[in-house]
């Protein structure tokens, strides 16, 4: 887990809101064995947080930023960021009972956000449940050049994540992509598409990034 600091308007006139963001690796486990993962040697361990670990984790967070608001009469909005592994192997029971905590320990005044950051590999009518009501925006892993998102059999699951992203687009999810590998040493054959790519992947579609991934691949 770790805090970032509070983001400080460039304006000055003072916001009503301060955000602050705890990234929480709820599990190492993954499904997939991206090339380039540097968690490899523990992608296969199990071990979670814990309801209660999580519990005790907000106990000591909610004083602070109640504290906060009183000095200055400016809320904070707390967002959890859920990282892995891959976060949505995880049932979505567990999200929704910690969810519950948050509401029970910190309050109703205290602004909560939960977002994740998944490798979109895994999604059913449960997990689209969570994405839609329980988190408030989804972060999806993808790669600009193929053959990086292998799963255990070293198959490729790009195209199963474009798919999985084309389902949240078309039903207007908030998602967005971090594209997780670029340099040099990440690219198995093709493309100089790192240049081009940086400014505008994260608005892209999905198709749009298949049409740029078959564009790299057709330019060396
Ligand atoms: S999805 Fe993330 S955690 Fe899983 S292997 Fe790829 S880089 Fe590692």
């Amino acid at each position: 887990m770790n805090q970032e600091p509070d983001v400080i308007p460039s304006d000055s006139t003072p916001s009503p809101v301060r955000y602050t963001q705890f990234v929480l690796k709820v599990s190492k486990f993954c499904n997939l064995r991206c090339t380039y993962c540097y968690e490899m040697p523990n992608l296969g361990d199990r071990t979670q947080f814990s309801r209660d670990q999580l519990q005790q984790l907000y106990r000591n967070i909610a004083p602070y930023y109640r504290m906060r608001a009183e000095q200055d009469n400016r809320p904070t909005e707390i967002r959890f960021i859920w990282h892995g592994g891959e976060p949505l192997l995880v049932h979505p029971a567990f999200y929704w009972d910690t969810f519950a905590d948050q509401q029970e320990i910190f309050g109703v005044n205290q602004p909560i956000a939960n977002y994740v950051q998944t490798n979109l590999t895994v999604l059913d009518d449960e997990r689209l449940r969570l994405l839609r009501e329980g988190f408030a925006g989804t972060g999806v892993s993808l790669d600009l050049y193929g053959g990086l998102r292998r799963n255990l059999a070293g198959n490729d699951q790009q195209t199963r994540v474009l798919r999985n992203m084309d389902v949240l687009k078309k039903r207007e999810y908030s998602v967005w992509m971090y594209y997780c590998s670029y340099e040099k040493e990440h690219r198995p054959d093709q493309g100089n598409l790192r240049i081009l790519c940086p400014s505008w992947i994260r608005l892209s579609s999905p198709t749009f990034v298949r049409r740029c991934i078959r564009r790299s691949a057709s330019t060396v």
